[in-house]
Parts: C-alpha cells; structure tokens; sequence
C-alpha cells in the first residue's frame, strides 16, 4: 500500500508537473497564405498574382516566429485550401491567427501601361502596409495589441504606414482602430471573425504601385518586413501569456 501511495503522489506530481510546463508552452501562431492557387488575389503592376507575394512573405514569417521560440501552424502553405472558413477552422486550437495579403487599389484608380510587352494596370497613389481587426472577433483586445505592436515594429524598421484606408473618398472608408500604427476595422472579413482566435489581416503594402512593388519583391525587404512583424507579435504574445 505505502508502494501504491508514493506511487499514486509521483503520478500525481508528474500530471502537475506536465500541467505547469503545459501552461508555459510557447504560443502557436497560424500563419495564413492568403489567396491560394485558383483564386490567386490581385495582379500587380507588373503582372504578378498577389498569391506568389503572399506564399513568399508567410514563409519568412514562419521562420522568423520559430526563431523566437514560437510555434507555427502553417495554413494554406500548399495554396489549395478550398474556402475562407477552412482557415479559421484549420487554425483552432492555436492562439492567435494572422493572414498575409498585398494589396491593390481601388479599379478607378488604375493606369495602363506596358511592362516587358505585355499591358499592365497600375496606380502609384497609394502605398503602405495595413493591418485589419474585425469588432466581431471574440477576442479583439488581443487582436487590437498585437496589430498595433506589429504596425510599430514596423514603422521603428522605416516601414511605411499606409494612411489611404480612411481616406473619406474611398469607396468603403474604413474606421482607424490606430491611425498612426496603420490598423483598422474591417469588420465582415470571415478569416477575422468566423474564429475563435484574436486575428489579424495583414496588407503588406501595394503591388498595384510600381515602385512598393519592386520593394515587396526583394527578398532583402521581405526578411527584414518578416522579423518586425515577427518581433512585434512575439512582444504582444509574450506580455499577454
Ligand atoms: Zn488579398
């Protein structure tokens, strides 16, 4: 019996142990490959799919998150995924989810040209990164602070803040949740609210504008973009465990 007691209490402090160390577990970040094979986003300026962008950028990210002790939770890495609510549900369980997107611009806007033979559109009125919150998250403080940890590390790197989301011309104005970091509401977007994670939607600037687009095209700019958003969402994950 005195056997079976100790025995009993070891198991009992190892369930402990393993709860404790459980708990300090390091956060699992989804990463989200925004767009996919066949729906494959914008085309930039000069006629590139905003998928290749996306795909590119996210795995920067990943490396970047498991660099700091982060856990990664790749979604759509193949490009296949079939509908918006699968990333959501693919990243349930994690603590928190981010989808990587370039941007356009509004079609008024736009601007023919050539580039190497081939007609494109352009516009360079617009520039900058972006990041969207949704109200109807269920977790939109987390989701509010991590964006705007992001945005800073990002404009502390020299980033530029895209300030034209508000901008009352625009078809959709949309609310500033932090103006000066570059985050806003965008409430409707499924990946942000059909899930049960603090989310964030993440415009990594526009490949509509010629001259971003060529920055968002240099590997050189995508690490250094990928360790400040990298680093801006270890901080807020790291105060908030
Ligand atoms: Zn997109």
């Amino acid at each position: 019996m005195a056997v079976r007691g100790v025995m009993a209490i070891a198991m009992l402090a190892i369930g402990w142990l393993s709860a404790v160390v459980g708990g300090a577990r390091a956060a699992e970040v989804a990463v989200d490959v925004g767009h996919g094979l066949v729906d494959q986003g914008a085309i930039s300026a000069r006629g590139k799919s905003e998928y290749i962008f996306n795909d590119r950028l996210a795995r920067r990210l990943a490396d970047e998150l498991t660099t700091r002790g982060l856990r990664v939770r790749p979604i759509n890495f193949d490009g296949q995924i079939d509908s918006l609510i699968a990333r959501p549900q693919q990243a349930a369980g994690a603590d928190f989810f981010i989808s990587i997107h370039h941007d356009s611009v509004q079609p008024h806007l736009l601007r023919d040209w050539q580039w190497q033979g081939a007609p494109q559109t352009y516009s360079d009125d617009h520039a900058g990164f972006a990041l969207f919150v949704s109200h109807h998250n269920p977790d939109l403080p987390t989701s509010l602070r991590c964006a705007s940890a992001i945005g800073a590390r990002l404009r502390h790197l020299g980033f530029v803040p895209a300030r034209h989301h508000a901008d009352p011309s625009a078809v959709k104005p949309r609310q500033p949740a932090d103006a000066d970091n570059a985050v806003y509401y965008y409430d409707n977007l499924v990946v942000l609210y059909k899930t049960t994670l603090p989310a964030v939607l993440f415009e990594a600037g526009v490949i509509k504008n010629r001259d971003e687009e060529r920055l968002l095209d240099d590997p050189v700019y995508q690490g250094r973009m990928a360790d400040a958003i990298a680093t801006g969402l270890a901080a807020c994950l790291f105060v908030g465990s």
